[in-house]
């Protein structure tokens, strides 16, 4: 027997919930499926960082080579697991092409105003009762040890600024005095805009303001196929029972490309593991978000937490812990901050997810041609937590009428 709903959401990431949300506001019955906790997946441990300053796509000019430079060190932040797999292949050689100056040029725009207008929804859904999340707008800063990465950085602050996105070079003096403490770099740039939340909190806070709203939110739950009927999705087929929705939203992360694949679909996602730290909070501590220009490492200060998020590993889908990674994280932090010393903070916990990465660094968000009852919300790489509100909005417009932006670079058909 096949159940009838009518708005089925796969995934209970960050995505999957602001999806949820903003359709109960429409008025549409929300069923969400989860197959571990509310927030298993890649939202859990991130860098909890909203980042505009993040606007320029991963696929830029110049991030292929650096990548090839890096991929045989298993300890760079960029890591290519030695294997042979026909998609991974697809996918880098898609990245490689994608990296071009006409790609950001027309990127650029449109994940500025992504990110801003998911900024401000932060705002308000962190106001609402219950999202104790430690939001804070205090802004993010990149530091540079060398004077060839700090000129990078600066070159890139001032494509940001012409974007009109805020961004403030500083000296030396400046980067340790915003800090409250010292922080060894030839300078930095300041992002005022960015903001930053412990993002577990608020991906199950919102899990939370799913049940007040009367959705029904199934943690545990599995979906194991999904068969299309006609030009449609007719039968999801979960370990609670099959359903028949009359619309289905995928947003089930780095896993999107196998559900999708039983559709027909062929979705280039690839899994880009990343590893966070968490400590307890020591005394001294940075003031903002600190990102660690040349080991590409976060240092998020979040509640009574500070996180340490870094790497990039294409290994599939892999969960597995390489302590080598996450050593050479820490290893990178005296460098920058000769007074916090990690072997001497008290460990909360050690952390992997898979940021589900496309090979133009821009996520799929739109119906699926040819499968009328389907949207796709999935592959935001390493720009999920910051543009999760937005993109949750964005879904219940496309499922219920049309939505603000013109999402035409993000169509689900464009490889
Ligand atoms: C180390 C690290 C640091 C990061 N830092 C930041 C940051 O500072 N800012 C930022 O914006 N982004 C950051 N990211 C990226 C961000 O975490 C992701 O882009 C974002 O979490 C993706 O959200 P999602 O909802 O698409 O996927 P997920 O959170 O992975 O959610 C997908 C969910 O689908 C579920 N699922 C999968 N298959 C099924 C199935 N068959 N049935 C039911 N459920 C299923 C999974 O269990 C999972 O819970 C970081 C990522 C990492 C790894």
């Amino acid at each position: 027997m096949k159940r009838e709903i009518d708005v089925l959401v796969i995934g209970g990431g960050v995505v999957g919930v602001c999806a949820a949300y903003y359709l109960g506001l429409q008025g549409r019955r929300v069923t969400l499926v989860e197959k571990g906790e509310i927030c298993a997946g890649s939202s859990y441990g991130n860098a909890g960082l909203v980042v505009p300053s993040h606007s320029v796509p991963l696929a830029a000019p110049g991030v292929a080579m650096k990548a090839l430079g890096w991929m045989l060190d298993p300890e760079s932040p960029f890591y290519i697991e030695p294997r042979f797999d026909g998609a991974l292949w697809r996918w880098l050689w898609r990245f490689w092409r994608s990296g071009s100056e006409r790609h950001v040029r027309r990127a650029l725009p449109l994940l500025r105003d992504l990110h801003l207008a998911s900024r401000a929804l932060f705002a308000e859904l962190t106001r609402l009762e219950g999202m104790a999340c430690a939001y804070e707008e205090r802004g993010a800063l990149y530091a540079f040890r060398t004077r060839e990465g700090l000129e990078a950085g600066v070159r890139e602050g001032q494509r940001l600024q012409e974007a009109g996105l805020q961004a403030r070079v500083l000296d030396r003096a400046q980067v340790s005095q915003l800090e409250g403490m010292e922080v060894r770099a030839e300078g930095g740039v300041y992002y005022p805009q960015d903001a930053h939340l412990v993002p577990d909190r608020f991906v199950r806070g919102m899990g939370q303001q799913l049940e007040t709203q009367g959705a029904e939110v199934l943690p545990h739950t599995e979906v194991l196929g999904m068969a299309r009927q006609g030009g449609r999705v007719g039968l999801v087929r979960t370990t609670r029972g099959d359903f028949a929705p009359r619309e289905v939203v995928l947003a089930a992360g780095s896993w999107s490309p196998l559900l999708a694949g039983q559709l027909g679909l062929s979705l280039p996602i690839q899994p880009a593991k990343g590893y966070s730290i968490t400590f307890k909070r020591p005394a001294p501590c940075l003031a903002v978000p600190l990102l660690l220009g040349e080991a590409k490492v976060g240092v998020t200060p979040m509640g009574e937490w500070l996180r340490f998020a870094g790497t990039l590993e294409l290994a599939g889908l892999n969960l597995s812990i390489n302590r080598r990674r996450v050593e050479a994280i820490l290893r990178a932090v005296p460098a920058y901050l000769p007074q916090i010393d990690p072997s001497a903070m008290e460990l909360v916990e050690i952390w992997r997810g898979l940021r589900p990465a496309t090979p133009d660094g821009l996520p799929f968000l739109g119906r699926v041609p040819g499968c009328e009852n389907l949207t796709i919300a999935a592959g935001h790489a390493t720009i999920g937590l910051s543009l999760g509100p937005i993109t949750g909005k964005l879904v219940s417009q496309v499922v219920c009428g049309s939505p603000e932006f013109d999402l035409s670079l993000l169509r689900v058909g464009r490889f």
